[in-house]
């Protein structure tokens, strides 16, 4: 045991070294470790980790205090972090605790050994004897939890996997994007938080063209790494956010072998006329042809389909962040747009190669910054046809996007003739079951929830149906809602939230700028004709637009009891 006398002795000592003698660590001297043999092999010998004593268990996996056979501490570190303020500050802590640093003080580990000595899966009873290698096990273990959450994504036709950790809980959470909804599944909802600090550390092993050689909870990361569920290939693109808790790490899962899948545009919910608008404008070369919509709107599924139409005479060549569909005859390139210089560099010798490449047609991905301004510009002021993405509340709103600080496309060239041929807004909501959706008369039998958990009255329903009736023309009993019980075909036992829905449905709006104007058609318009189909709970139309009460409200010039709204387009 160290006494309080002792420490403090041992901290007035360090307090009075010269300088010369607390200088900074050269990584040159750290000794390398780099598996267990080495391990098992080193003198003084590996004791046991300090992490606990030094309160730095949510560093272990980077940096870690131990102790070795002859009572001295030594600092097991990965190459990146042996060196440096923390590296630093731990051997202080050290110098000062008491004990007595080893020689020499500091090696460094390969990423698994050091993290299965953080785990405490080596010590050393497990080094000295004839365990077979538990690290490599706990390594294993680790790689197959984390398969196992991106399996269960992929089977349930999840979009994205949020994995939010809070450090100073024991328990963190595990969500899924499935049908645009936020879900945590009863299997992932209470996962041991260090084991899935453990699992993105193992798993961050694997990413490709990320920032940083191992995962760190601390900072902003992005990355992908490919992976193979049921004999598919899906890639992952990793982005982490360094929030006040934890880390929150978000995957979003790209199905990358399914070209056999790419769904038409009719498939994705696009209407038969909006369909012919398309193609009637897509016929004329030149011009921009630009989707906008939220994050997980599907813009760049519909922008593949889209791109899938055009005849095999026109050269095609994309640049992807990365490739997420195989578009038949297209040529693709995947970029990694992560914020380092050389993603910069690599960008702009692919946009030059490109220029020279004599293509027709050019998918730009998505246009977000300046730099992606200026290619965009660029190529649709060469006469090339581009087809972009971009993040704009409606169809009408994409110009001004686009000349944004941000982006920076100048007013001038936007206003050019031609020069924006087409504009689309969507959404997607989720489509009902059509097995067993409910006829919408039973809200006024037996009242019943919004989306958002208010119960209202048979009565309350009535008046709100005859709100809908104001402000369309469709036969509201053909409306019908979702049955929150499901059918055969819908039910879904791990996540009941889903039950009596079956996919999702794109509601657009399209603009054609050299007819100028509005569409004629408004995305929440598109949707509830879709409604009275009896394909959308007009419920989601409410959640995902905005309340019928506000579209009257608009309608009427935003003061109440004006005249009463115009039927917006009859239904037939
Ligand atoms: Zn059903």
């Amino acid at each position: 045991m160290i006494s309080l006398w002792t420490r403090r002795k041992a901290a007035r000592r360090w307090e009075a070294r010269p300088d010369a003698i607390r200088r900074r660590f050269d990584a040159a001297e750290a000794v390398p470790i780099s598996n267990a043999d080495e391990l098992a092999a080193m003198a003084p010998g590996f004791r046991r980790s300090l992490s606990a004593q030094f309160g730095v268990e949510a560093l272990a996996g980077r940096l870690n205090p131990v102790q070795l056979q002859d009572d001295s501490v030594a600092i097991f570190a990965l190459a990146e972090h042996v060196a440096g303020d923390q590296a630093d500050e731990l051997a202080r802590r050290i110098a000062i605790s008491g004990y007595t640093p080893a020689r020499p003080a500091r090696y460094v580990l390969a990423a698994p050994l050091l993290l299965a000595i953080a785990r405490q899966q080596i010590t050393a009873g497990s080094l000295s004897g004839a365990a077979d290698a538990p690290w490599e096990q706990a390594r294993t273990a680790l790689a197959h939890a984390f398969q196992d959450l991106i399996e269960w994504g992929v089977r349930h036709g999840a979009s994205d996997i949020h994995l939010n950790l809070r450090l100073q809980e024991a328990e963190s959470e595990v969500k899924y994007t499935i049908c645009g909804r936020y879900l945590a599944p009863e299997r992932f909802r209470r996962m041991p938080t260090s084991t899935l600090l453990d699992m993105l550390s193992v798993a961050w092993m694997d990413i490709r063209g990320g920032n940083g050689a191992v995962f760190d909870p601390h900072t902003e990361q992005q990355g992908s790494m490919a992976r193979r569920v049921d004999g598919r290939e899906v890639m992952l693109r990793w982005a982490s956010l360094a929030a006040e808790a934890g880390p929150s790490v978000c995957l979003r899962l790209l199905q990358r072998d399914a070209a056999a899948r790419l769904p038409d545009l009719e498939q994705l919910g696009y209407l038969p006329d909006q369909i012919q608008l398309i193609d009637r404008v897509m016929l004329s070369e030149g011009g921009a042809v630009v989707f906008a919509g939220t994050v997980g709107s599907g813009k760049s599924t519909s922008l593949a389909s889209l791109i899938a139409r055009l005849p095999g005479h026109r050269k095609v060549v994309t640049m992807e962040d990365p490739v997420e569909y195989e578009i038949p005859g297209a040529i693709q390139n995947s970029l990694a747009r992560s914020l380092d210089a050389d993603a910069h560099d690599s960008y702009a010798a692919k946009l030059r190669a490109l220029k020279r490449s004599a293509m027709s047609d050019v998918l730009l991905g998505e246009v977000r910054d300046r730099e992606t301004g200026r290619a965009f510009m660029d190529l649709a002021g060469a006469g090339v046809n581009v087809y972009t993405t971009v993040h704009a509340p409606s169809a009408a709103l994409i110009p001004q996007r686009l000349a944004s600080d941000f982006i920076g496309v100048s007013r001038d060239f936007l206003a050019t003739p031609g020069m924006l041929k087409l504009l689309v807004f969507q959404a997607l909501l989720p489509a009902l079951c059509r097995h067993c959706a409910w006829p919408v008369q039973r809200l006024l039998e037996t009242g019943g929830e919004h989306l958002d958990g208010r119960r209202l009255s048979g009565r309350q329903w009535a008046e709100w149906l005859e709100g809908v009736q104001a402000l369309y023309s469709g036969d509201i009993s053909n409306l019908r809602i979702r049955n929150p019980q499901g059918c055969g075909t819908c039910r879904q036992p791990s996540l009941p939230e889903l039950n009596g829905y079956a996919g999702r449905s794109v509601a657009a709006e399209i603009l054609e700028p050299g007819l100028g104007g509005q569409p004629s058609r408004s995305a929440m318009d598109c949707a509830m004709l879709k409604a009275f189909r009896g394909d959308i709970d007009p419920r989601d139309i409410e959640v995902r637009f905005h309340a019928f009460e506000t579209q009257r409200l608009k309608t009427s010039g935003g003061g109440a009891g004006l005249a009463p709204a115009p039927r917006l387009w009859a239904v037939t």
